[in-house]
């Protein structure tokens, strides 16, 4: 923001509170100017609306785009696309290191071409924080947390010190390191300001403007709860809204939902995040914008707006956003930003006309919900979607009825016998991996521990490299059956940010313990808070030794469980788990709940605040009614009852007071590379080009620019395609690229064991993702992920056609690829649902994957086909590859692809049997704006935005 506009007369002053008047661009003159009814639009698209008009240049912005999105409607039809240039990009690791090996990638093209490799950096501040690293190696020991971090040191030093060479190659990169705490926690507590300023213009004042962002990681909303317009986007999109390019996308509907009343006692914020998932859902709010109001929204803390935030690409929103009021102002204050900003905030808003959540009657929102805070109801959410909410007294009731309904039906297709029966453990000798006992030797330490956070990093600084593959000191014996639980996390920054459900863990834990509860030894229990405040209160009100007593002992400052690194089982539990086909649980805090995305081997996962997370944990199992069951027996053989330990909101609001100081905030959020010495010992590199290394299995080159010209291609029509996979509903991006373990004879397995990698340095995919070759062959090896075209086999395999030889998809694609056969995909409705995923996209393009049609596409990874060059195409209503019982022997063609494509134009997908018969079935062609036009024609953004930076800036 170098040149300062002053279209329709919008640039205004604002008292700052501080003697001074602060530059703005106001959105009340611009209403004033007759441009649209602004004060009836939703908060969310004011917001959006105030980056259009500031940063409107003739260009990448107009004023036609400024003048639409003034006039937003609520019933109309969406065709225009927002080019929404954000203030700044959050990345998480997993998602971060391959966007870095990117933006190198993209300086070494640069370099290529004889232009200035500086061309490439990114234009608006970028925050990494490592949080996605961290396993659960160990649980359960005081030195969990100590022992984890070194082993995730050992395992990603590579990682880390490529993202340290970033750190100095780029001027506005800045990274998070390992062991502060989770993306969204960090974001809410630390990185975000709410309000932004910066000298522009010619006598250098500053000018004002609402802090906006995307990150690489879905749930990047959380931060609506604070009133700040986010959400997540694909890597590729993230790179481009880095180098200049506005974030496209389509003007959104947005639902209004009205809440009224109070939650009860005994419910929830996550109760409560489970039930707006439920609702939402149902109301089908793909794509749109949620905009909660209302009596109830207002009475709403900050960080249980934020819980229902996190949520929403559970519920399919684009954002699940709050607006902003005095509790906004609060939390800032109380997370230790200065007194200055927060009065700067305030008057910010207060001048745009946006400080106050709405009542009803106020916006007019395209839909119109209702909810009654005061009918929510304790609540689980699972076995395998977030969104199958079940009220806790009816869990044992629906458990039983998945368990023996049919695999067809999102059963486990047992019968009702299976419940009854008993699977031995037997007596292990050394766990598969490392770590992780959950015996009650290990279990030994408790009030007496010491549980600093800062000691404990400090410790793990300095501790030696732990044995990988340690003996189990005391592997648990007893008898499975299913329905146990095995493991019980207290993840996910969905509710650890919410200090309401954490204290109210700890206060569980505390009358459990008190009531002589023991913990259950075959339950691998963790806790992994978001941030260091959490251990800090937790501290202070004397909770967290109860939580050690039961097992809950610190693992990380990290995702862990939530995004699947929940380590190993102890072995004797998981072979009676693999050999017996055991359906266990999972019991967790976290927001996902999709097949093998917890733990490989345990297919009921239950998604659920985190003191009923302990409350399970105690129990055992999900076959329970904790509303009329006993837990356990406690002191004296005494049945003890849930309502006999869960803690009241006076108890927990007493409590309260001793979590938001913003003392500690500050103390816990500044100098953060002197409070880890580990990741200082990391070497940083040099240079402004990336010196790549052959020979590295975490880093490498990716083939993205390979024969590069300035001159972009034509669009083309496809012929005879093949098909490399057909997928039923539902696939998530987590099927097509998993994020979890290397299974060791999976293409990627052979791939590292080639190159010298041990299976127990596999480390996940999430941390491979800087190198192509591991992610290439990893993508769609899911272990759950079911290839209807190889029916009965669960994994990454398909049949070779013609022929139908059965083999791994990454072989067949080599094959297909050796034959300079372009590959087509097919699947079902809600394709790529999950999280935003770049390596789903850029997986399925390495593997020669030209086209997806599909029933229906989820938004982000829809996007990310064609920010790969991949041509998404939409089945019409009721056609489906079952309705053309399609089984894989076809050859494809897309007809209709010219240069003049245009969005959402109609095409004809030809499809020809292996018996000569060819049908014309009409498809729509899901490049939804003019933008991916062009992404699509250059081969995908990377490609474009390359040859904008190269064209406009000659040798
Ligand atoms: S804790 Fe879970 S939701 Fe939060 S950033 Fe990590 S993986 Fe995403």
């Amino acid at each position: 923001m170098n040149t300062l506009h002053n279209l329709f007369d919008s640039l205004k002053e604002f008292d700052t509170g501080q003697g001074t008047k602060g530059g703005f661009y106001s959105l009340p003159a611009l209403e004033e100017a007759g441009v649209g009814a602004i004060s009836r639009l939703p908060v969310s698209i004011r917001l959006v609306l105030e980056s259009v008009l500031r940063n409107c240049d003739g260009k990448k912005v107009s004023e036609t785009n400024v003048r639409e999105l003034a006039q937003w409607q609520p019933k109309a039809p969406r065709t225009q696309e927002i080019p929404f240039i954000v203030a700044r990009i959050v990345l998480q690791d997993f998602t971060g290191v391959p966007l870095l090996v990117d933006l190198a990638a993209m300086r070494s093209a640069m370099v290529k071409l004889g232009r200035n490799p500086k061309l490439i950096e990114p234009l608006v501040p970028v925050d990494l924080v490592v949080d996605h690293s961290v396993q659960v190696d160990f649980a359960g020991t005081a030195d969990a947390l100590a022992r984890n971090l070194a082993m995730e040191f050992q395992r990603n030093g590579e990682r880390y010190q490529f993202l340290k060479w970033g750190m100095q190659a780029f001027d506005t990169f800045k990274v998070v390191p390992p062991g502060i705490g989770i993306v969204h926690q960090v974001n809410l507590e630390y990185l975000a300001q709410g309000v932004l300023s910066q000298a522009a213009g010619p006598n250098g004042r500053s000018i004002f403007y609402p802090d906006t962002l995307v990150g690489t990681d879905s749930h990047t909303t959380m931060i609506n709860g604070l009133g700040i317009v986010g959400w997540g986007v694909g890597g590729i999109e993230a790179e481009a809204g880095m180098l200049g390019q506005p974030v496209y996308f389509l003007t959104p509907d947005v639902v209004g939902v009205h809440l009224t009343g109070a939650l009860q006692e005994g419910v929830t914020a996550t109760d409560l995040a489970l039930t707006v998932t439920e609702l939402l859902r149902k109301a089908k709010v793909v794509g749109k914008f949620v905009e909660f109001y209302g009596p109830g929204a207002a009475a709403l803390a900050v960080v249980d707006r934020a819980t229902i935030a996190n949520m929403a690409p559970e519920y399919g929103a684009t954002m699940g956003f709050f607006p902003i009021d005095e509790e906004c102002v609060d939390y800032l204050r109380k997370t230790g930003r200065s007194e200055e900003h927060c009065k700067v905030y305030e008057n910010y808003f207060r001048a745009q006309g946006l400080f106050g959540i709405p009542n009803k009657g106020g916006i007019a929102y395209s839909t119109d919900l209702e909810l009654d805070l005061a009918g929510v109801r304790p609540s689980v959410a699972g076995p395998k979607r977030p969104q199958d909410r079940i009220e806790l007294g009816r869990l044992k009731e629906e458990f039983i009825k998945t368990l023996g309904r049919p695999a067809a039906e999102n059963g486990f297709g047992k019968t009702a016998d299976e419940l009854k029966r008993v699977f031995p453990v037997l007596d292990g000798g050394t766990m598969a991996a490392s770590g992780g006992s959950q015996g009650p030797v290990s279990r030994r330490h408790s009030l007496e521990q010491n549980t600093n956070p800062l000691t404990e990093l400090e410790m793990a600084n300095n501790r030696p490299t732990p044995d990988p593959a340690p003996a189990l000191a005391a592997s648990p014996r007893g008898q499975l059956h299913h329905g146990d639980v095995l493991i019980a996390a207290i993840t996910s920054c969905t509710n650890t940010s919410n200090p309401s459900v954490m204290l109210a863990a700890g206060l569980l834990a505390k009358k459990a313990v008190e009531k002589g509860l023991k913990p259950n030894p075959m339950v691998k229990s963790s806790l992994a808070p978001g941030s260091r405040v959490v251990s800090d209160y937790l501290n202070k009100t004397g909770l967290q030794p109860y939580l050690d007593q039961l097992g809950f002992n610190l693992v990380g400052y990290g995702c862990t469980t939530c995004i699947g690194n929940s380590g190993p089982l102890a072995a004797p539990v998981e072979e009676a788990v693999t050999k017996n086909d055991v359906i266990a649980a999972a019991v967790l805090s976290g927001n996902r709940n999709f097949e093998a995305r917890i733990h490989q081997n345990i297919k009921a996962n239950f998604l659920m605040s985190p003191p009923l997370v302990v409350a399970f944990a105690l129990a055992g199992r999900v076959t329970i009614d904790l509303t009329t069951e006993p837990i356990g027996r406690g002191t004296a053989g005494r049945d003890v009852f849930l309502k006999d330990i869960w803690p009241g909101q006076a108890e927990v609001r007493d409590a309260m007071h001793a979590a938001l100081k913003p003392e500690v905030f500050r103390r816990l959020y500044r100098d953060f590379a002197a409070q880890n010495p580990k990741w200082n010992e990391i070497p940083a590199g040099a240079g402004q080009v990336y010196q790549w290394d052959e020979q590295s299995t975490y880093i490498q080159q990716p083939p993205f620019f390979e024969n590069f010209s300035l001159q972009p291609g034509h669009i083309a029509e496809i012929k005879a395609a093949r098909p490399l996979g057909i997928f039923g509903d539902s696939v998530t991006t987590d099927h097509i690229s998993p994020a979890g373990s290397i299974k060791k004879t999976s293409p990627a397995g052979n791939y590292l064991i080639e190159h010298g990698v041990h299976f127990v340095d596999f480390n996940s995919y999430g941390s491979r993702r800087g190198n192509d070759r591991v992610m290439t062959r990893g993508t769609f090896a899911n272990v759950r992920i079911k290839n209807l075209m190889a029916p009965g086999v669960e994994g990454g395999v398909t049949t070779f056609q013609p022929g139908g030889e059965t083999m791994s998809i990454f072989d067949a694609a080599v094959k297909y690829a050796a034959q300079r056969t372009p590959l087509i995909v097919l699947a079902g409705t809600e394709y790529g649902t999950g999280s935003s995923r770049d390596w789903a996209a850029k997986g399925t393009r390495l593997l020669g994957v030209r086209v997806v049609a599909a029933q229906s596409f989820e938004r982000i990874h829809r996007s990310n086909l064609v920010g790969m060059g991949v041509l998404p195409l939409q089945f019409k209503e009721g056609v489906s590859a079952q309705t053309l019982k399609l089984d894989g022997t076809e050859t494809y063609d897309v007809l209709g692809l010219s240069d003049q494509l245009k969005p959402r134009q109609d095409l004809t997908l030809r499809i020809t049997r292996a018996g000569g018969r060819v049908e014309n079935i009409p498809v729509a062609c899901r490049i939804d704006t003019p933008i991916e036009i062009d992404y699509y024609q250059h081969g995908g953004i990377l490609p474009y935005v390359l040859r904008q930076l190269a064209g406009a800036n000659p040798s």
